[in-house]
C-alpha cells in the first residue's frame, strides 16, 4: 500500500506557480478595488478580465480540465491544491476559469454532451467567452428531493414547450446558456428517478424570465429567480437523454462538491491565519490572547478539523482517480468540511472580537458566505441519510462498518 502525501516535481512546479500568481498578481490587482464604494465598474472589469488573459497565458486554466479541451489535465488530487491556492481570493476560481457553476457545467457537458453539444456549448465555456447557469431548485418543493420538481416539459413536435418556476439560480443573469431541469415523464412514481430531462437553454430567450435576483445575507450576488413560460426548446438540445435528468445532476454534483471543499479549506486556512496572527497581537489580562488556554482551544480544534478536512477531501479524490466508487467519502466529505469552515470562521471572530464582527476585516463576509455551504449541494442532512443508509448496507452485507468508513486498511 503506497501512502505519499508529497506531489510529483511537476504538480508541486504547478501549485508555485499558481500560489506566486494568486498572491502576487491577482490579489493586489483585486485589492486596488476593495472598500472602493464607487468602484469604477469598467476599470474593475477591464482587470478582471486581463487577470484571465494572463492566467490563460501562462497555462494557469482549466485545472478541471483534460489537456485536449485546453485544460491543464490534472486529477482530482492535484486539482484539490490548485483549487486550494486560487481560493486564497473569491475571485481566484473564476479567474483561472474553474468556478461554479461552470466548472461543473464543463464536466457534465464533457460526460453527457453529443459532438455537436461540446463544440456548441463546452468549448466557449473553456475558451473563457461564454458562461453558464444550472436551472434545478424551485421554490415550491424541497431541492432536497429533485423527484418533486415541478417545472414540466410537454412535448411538441420536433420542440419541447416548458413551463415552470426556478430559484437561486447562480449566474442566470449572465449566463450564456442554461442546462435545465424539467419534469418530462409522467409514469414515474414519487421518489424514483426517470421523470426528468436536462435541457441546453440558449439564453437570453423568449419564455425565460429572469425576474429578480434574490437578495440574500450576503447582498444581491447572482442567484436569479426565473419563470419559465412557454420556453420553446428543440428535441435536439436534450442533454444526456430524456429521463436523465436526475441522473446527470447526480453525476455533476459528485466531483461540484468536492472542489467546493477544496476552496472551502483555503477559506477555512485564511481564517485560522487570521486567529492566530490576532491572538499573537492583542493583549489582555498579562498576557496574549496566544496564551490563553480557551483561545488555544479554538485554535486547536480548528487546526485539527482542518487536517482531517485535508485528509478527507485528499483521499475523496484520490477514490475518483482511481475511479472507485466516491459517493460516501464525498458525502461525509461535504458535510464536514462544510461545517468546518462555519465553525473556523465563528471562531475567528470570537477572537478579533469587535473586530471580526466589523466589515473591516474579510471575516464578516466570510461568514454569510460560508453558511450556505451547510445546506446547498446536498444538506448536512441529506449526506448523513445517505452516510447512515451505506453504512447500515455495509454492515447487512458485510458484517462490519469497515468498507463505509472509507475502505481504509485499519
Ligand atoms: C448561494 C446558493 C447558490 C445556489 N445555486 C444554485 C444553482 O445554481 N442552481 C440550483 O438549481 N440551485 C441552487 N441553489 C439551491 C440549492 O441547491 C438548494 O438550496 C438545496 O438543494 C436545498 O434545497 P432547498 O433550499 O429547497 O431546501 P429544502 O429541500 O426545502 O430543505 C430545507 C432543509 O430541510 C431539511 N431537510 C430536507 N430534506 C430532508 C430530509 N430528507 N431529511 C432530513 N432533513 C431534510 C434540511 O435541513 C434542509 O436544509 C443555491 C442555493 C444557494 C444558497
Amino acid at each position: 500500500m503506497a501512502i505519499d502525501f508529497t506531489l510529483a516535481p511537476e504538480h508541486e512546479e504547478i501549485r508555485a506557480r499558481v500560489r506566486a500568481f494568486i498572491r502576487e498578481t491577482v490579489i493586489p490587482a483585486v485589492e486596488e478595488f476593495e472598500g472602493e464604494r464607487e468602484a469604477p465598474r469598467e476599470e474593475y472589469l477591464r482587470t478582471i478580465f486581463g487577470l484571465r488573459r494572463t492566467a490563460r497565458a501562462e497555462g494557469l486554466w482549466l485545472p478541471h480540465m483534460p489537456k485536449e479541451w485546453g485544460g491543464m489535465g490534472l486529477g482530482h488530487v492535484e486539482l484539490a491544491m490548485v483549487q486550494a491556492e486560487a481560493a486564497k481570493t473569491r475571485l481566484g476560481p473564476w479567474i483561472l476559469n474553474c468556478a461554479a457553476p461552470d466548472e461543473g457545467n464543463m464536466h457534465t457537458l464533457l460526460h453527457w454532451g453529443t459532438d455537436e453539444q461540446r463544440e456548441r456549448y463546452l468549448r466557449p465555456l473553456t475558451e473563457g467567452v461564454a458562461t453558464s447557469c444550472f436551472a434545478m431548485t424551485e421554490p415550491e418543493v424541497a431541492g432536497s428531493d429533485p423527484t418533486l420538481i415541478r417545472t414540466r416539459a410537454v412535448r411538441d413536435g420536433d420542440e419541447w414547450v416548458i413551463d415552470g418556476h426556478k430559484w437561486f439560480i447562480s449566474n442566470a443573469r449572465r449566463a450564456t446558456f442554461a442546462i435545465l431541469i424539467a419534469r418530462t415523464e409522467d409514469d414515474v412514481p414519487e421518489g424514483a428517478r426517470g421523470a426528468t430531462t436536462a435541457f441546453l437553454v440558449d439564453l437570453p430567450q423568449e419564455g425565460w424570465n429572469d425576474v429578480r435576483e434574490v437578495e440574500t445575507m450576503h447582498g444581491s450576488t447572482g442567484h436569479s429567480e426565473i419563470v419559465i413560460s412557454g420556453l420553446r426548446v428543440p428535441d435536439g438540445q436534450i442533454l444526456g437523454g430524456r429521463g436523465n435528468g436526475h441522473r446527470l445532476g447526480q453525476y455533476r454534483l459528485g466531483p461540484a462538491r468536492l472542489a467546493h471543499c477544496m476552496r472551502w479549506i483555503s477559506q477555512a486556512e485564511h481564517a485560522l491565519d487570521m486567529m492566530v496572527d490576532r491572538a499573537l497581537n492583542r493583549y489582555s489580562h498579562g498576557s496574549l490572547l496566544a496564551e490563553k488556554q480557551g483561545v488555544q482551544w479554538m485554535i486547536a480544534d480548528s487546526a485539527m478539523e482542518l487536517y482531517q478536512c485535508k485528509l478527507m477531501v485528499l483521499h475523496a479524490a484520490s477514490k475518483i482517480d482511481r475511479g472507485e466508487d466516491f459517493r460516501t467519502e464525498v458525502s461525509m466529505a461535504k458535510h464536514f468540511v462544510a461545517g468546518s469552515l462555519n465553525r473556523i470562521v465563528d471562531r475567528a471572530i470570537q477572537v478579533h472580537g469587535a473586530l471580526g464582527y466589523s466589515t473591516d476585516t474579510p471575516l464578516a463576509g466570510m461568514f454569510q458566505h460560508a453558511r450556505w455551504a451547510r445546506f446547498a449541494d446536498g444538506a448536512d442532512e441529506i449526506h448523513q441519510m445517505r452516510i447512515a443508509e451505506r453504512t447500515i448496507e455495509a454492515y447487512r452485507s458485510t458484517g462490519s462498518t469497515s468498507s463505509a468508513t472509507g475502505g481504509l486498511p485499519l
